[in-house]
């Protein structure tokens, strides 16, 4: 079969004919039909500092996909061959202190398909049958291949948040931010301001329902309007970049809650007492996606039709454009960026 593996420890992927992954009894064959590209895919292709202290070379990249069940083990009972499945690409131990409350998306054990062992950017992929979660009829393969990120968007919008009525900043419309809006208007929010130093993408915001699309230094004022210069009720920081974390901060009204998912390049520092404590706020760190309450919220709002993802997809290729896949993200201008393997 066809994959694109980052062959060595160096800059670039390599489009190879492999060997088709044999199953375990527990796990379950899915033919790829489509696969989302992000951000960490970039980080792997130009094998930044980050690559190089959690990578070990060659395996197949990619952890956003869709696909149909092609054979599944002999201990796997709730998965069917045919059925239309995505799946979450986190792989935890299930026995943990973490994963044995309900907090599995913080097992310490993690393993991530397409970093820590084979992806998704092929014709095939085994996953254990404990990941593979069940594609709605109503729901194309495109926007089952973007469920990682899109889930990222759901965890980050609305754990702890009650977001009917609530005003809110999104700081940072990349593909994540832009389907936060949508998702923040489906949810009921009265008010969402989001910025970004891109045109194009503050134009995906406003398509996507933000009342506001402003650039950084507008989002004062026009949080300050929206809410009588109180400041936003919860802000979701989706950028990682330290000024638009402090302002994120600086914008939450007194009591009000800031989401942080966004990831900075290198440690920052803040003022614990005037950025954090005096103003009351709670602070929540994101990582992927509750499980598995983030991936059945998702379900119901895109089978609702609440939440339509489409317009956020600007651009796909096929797996041998994986130059071209690359060079759309980090060209800054696109929206979701799909590879339509099969
Ligand atoms: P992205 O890089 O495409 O989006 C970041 C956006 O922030 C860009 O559009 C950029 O123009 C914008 N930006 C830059 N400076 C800004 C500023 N001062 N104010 C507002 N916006 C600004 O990334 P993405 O794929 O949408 O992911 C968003 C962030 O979330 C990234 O930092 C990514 O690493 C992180 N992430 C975290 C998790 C998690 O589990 N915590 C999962 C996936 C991604
Ligand atoms: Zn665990």
């Amino acid at each position: 079969m066809r994959a694109l593996v980052k062959a060595t420890a160096g800059p670039g992927f390599v489009l190879e004919d492999v060997a088709q992954p044999q199953i375990r009894d527990d796990e379950v064959l899915i033919r790829v039909r489509r696969a989302g590209v992000c951000g960490t895919d970039v980080h792997l292709y130009e094998w930044d500092a980050w690559a190089q202290g959690r990578c070990r070379p060659p395996f197949t990249v990619g952890h956003e996909f869709a696909g149909d069940v092609a054979a599944v083990g002999r201990f796997v009972t709730d998965v069917r061959e045919g059925d239309r499945v995505t799946a979450e690409g986190h792989l935890v131990c299930g026995r943990c202190h973490l994963c044995r409350t309900g907090n599995a998306h913080v097992c310490p054990n993690t393993k991530i398909i397409g970093v820590d062992r084979d992806g998704c950017f092929a014709d095939y992929i085994a996953m254990p049958s404990t990941n593979v979660w069940q594609l709605d009829d109503a729901i194309p393969f495109e926007i089952g291949g973007i469920h990682d990120p899109m889930g990222n968007a759901f965890h980050t919008a609305l754990v702890g948040t009650e977001m009917p009525g609530k005003t809110v900043l999104i700081t940072g419309c990349g593909p994540i931010g832009i389907f936060a809006v949508g998702i923040c208007r489906a949810a009921g929010a009265s008010r969402i301001i989001a910025s970004d130093v891109n045109e194009t993408r503050l134009a995906l915001a406003r398509t996507m329902g933000a009342h506001d699309a402003v650039q950084p230094q507008g989002a004062e004022s026009a949080v300050r309007s929206a809410t009588n210069g109180l400041g936003v009720d919860v802000v979701l920081e989706m950028s990682g970049v330290p000024s638009a974390i402090h302002q994120a901060l600086a914008l939450v009204r007194v009591g009000g809650r800031v989401q942080m998912l966004g990831i900075p390049a290198k440690a920052m520092e803040l003022n614990v007492a005037t950025e954090i404590i005096f103003k009351g706020i709670t602070v929540y760190g994101v990582v992927g996606r509750r499980m598995y309450d983030t991936w059945i919220q998702m379900t119901q709002f895109l089978r609702s039709g609440q939440f339509d993802p489409t317009p956020v997809i600007t651009h796909r290729f096929p797996l041998e454009q994986f130059d071209d896949a690359i060079s759309a993200i980090k060209g800054g201008e696109a929206g979701k960026v799909v590879f339509e393997i099969g």
